[in-house]
């Protein structure tokens, strides 16, 4: 059979630890055989980042603006224990929040569903992909305590001084807290249109939520964007796949999701996208599950795990012991990257290269052969889980492929 044969590269982010291991074996086993697989390597692995002064984390996001598409193994973050053991020169910043601020995105988070895994709702049928404002609010928040006595004013000042006063609370009967927080309308906009775009790319309707009813002018700002967006830029798109925008309240959402079978993106503001984001993953089964896509305003894609580098398997590899580490969520990031690549440059052969990959992945599972994590949560009558090592999944997955 000949290779599929790319036109432009993928943006080809190599990473950490257990998943730069897997990342090497999953282009080895499940991509180099079938695909001419063309790539611009970026090494954004700590030891590299260190000795580049991190430039080829901005290298990398750069190419991702210029080409569109990148895949994005998972990187350390390093703290002071990692400056330590990788004898750093610095404490390098977090790698994804490097790419985020030069891309300006919008993280999606989506689980990869097996029958046999189930949700613990169990009436969650399709996925819930779950995208969270990474800007503002309580995370850029100012606060301080009050002293009894105290008054505490939001004052808005231009160049011909005071514009606004308002008295947020006397505290004459005893002490307490205030805080402050803000958001742009340009971050709004960036997020909403993140938003529209994914929901479009994925087809599935979009829910956005927040608390406008208490408050009037903040979250009703949030609202407004989105509605006036929608109306004037997405509407007739909206109509046309067949899909529908929904705003409704931040309480009414949670509800309505949890009644729900999925199958929808879940916009949501950063601190009930951060809260909520935890509940979604948890309550789908496995962190090895769980892809992530950053989209940015402008239609830029990247594609990742939203797990980490699973630093303990890493030693057990280092000493030379089996590993059962689920490569599930890095396989996606791939089969993302690849199937948009193909969408964006009119190449099906790889599109379909790509949902077959990832059928025959979710097959192996459902068929019983998975890595650890996997087995405990794994329930189908008539299948015995098995547990495979890191690379015996892999295999499994490519005997599939190639029947
Ligand atoms: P982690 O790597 O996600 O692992 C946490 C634990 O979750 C693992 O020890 C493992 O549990 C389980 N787990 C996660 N992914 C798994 C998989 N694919 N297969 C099987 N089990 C899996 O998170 P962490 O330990 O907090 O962070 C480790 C490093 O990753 C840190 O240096 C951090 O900076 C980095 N990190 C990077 C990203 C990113 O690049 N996007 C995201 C998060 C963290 P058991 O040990 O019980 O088996
Ligand atoms: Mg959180």
């Amino acid at each position: 059979m000949a290779k599929i044969q790319m036109k432009t590269p993928l943006v080809e982010m190599d990473g950490d630890e257990m998943t730069r291991v897997l990342w090497q074996w999953i282009k080895e086993d499940l991509l180099l055989p079938y695909i001419d697989l063309k790539t611009e390597y970026y090494d954004l692995g700590l030891v590299n980042r260190d000795k580049t002064d991190d430039g080829v984390t901005v290298a990398a996001a750069e190419a991702n603006k210029k080409y569109g598409v990148g895949v994005k193994c998972a990187t350390i973050t390093p703290n002071a224990q990692r400056v330590e053991e990788y004898k750093l020169k610095k404490m390098w910043k977090s790698p994804n929040g490097t790419i985020r601020r030069i891309l300006d995105g919008t993280v999606f988070r989506a689980p990869i569903l097996a029958k046999g895994i189930t949700p613990y709702v169990p009436g969650w049928k399709k996925p819930i992909a779950l995208a969270r404002h990474a800007y503002g609010d309580v995370y850029a928040g100012v606060e301080t305590r009050a002293a009894a006595g105290d008054k505490a004013y939001l004052v808005v000042e231009n160049e011909g001084g005071v514009k606004e006063k308002l008295l947020i609370q006397d505290f004459a009967a005893g002490g307490g807290i205030v805080q402050a927080v803000h958001n742009l309308d340009k971050s709004i906009q960036s997020f909403a249109r993140s938003c529209f775009n994914y929901a479009l790319g994925a087809n599935m309707p979009l829910w956005f939520a927040t608390k406008d009813t208490i408050s009037k002018t903040y979250d009703h700002r949030f609202k407004d964007i989105f509605a006036e967006i929608y109306e004037a830029e997405y509407k007739k798109k909206f109509e046309e796949a067949g899909i529908e925008y929904m705003y409704t309240l931040i309480d009414d959402a949670v509800a309505r999701v949890i009644r729900s079978e999925g199958g929808m993106v879940w916009a949501c503001k950063n601190y009930d996208g951060d809260v909520m984001s935890d509940m979604v993953a948890t309550a789908y089964g496995s962190l090895g599950m769980m892809t992530s896509v950053l989209v940015s305003p402008e239609g830029n894609y990247e594609f990742e795990a939203a797990h980490g580098t699973v630093t303990r398997h890493y030693y057990k590899h280092l000493k030379g012991e089996e590993t059962s580490t689920n490569s599930v969520a890095t396989i996606f990031a791939w089969t993302g990257a690849l199937a948009k690549r193909g969408e964006l440059d009119g190449i099906p052969a790889l599109t379909a290269f790509a949902k077959k990959l990832e059928e025959a992945t979710v097959r192996t599972i459902e068929e019983g052969e998975m890595t650890g994590d996997l087995v405990a949560l794994f329930k189908a009558e008539g299948v015995t889980p098995k547990k495979l090592s890191s690379r015996e999944f892999l295999r499994a997955v490519k005997r599939r492929l190639d029947a």
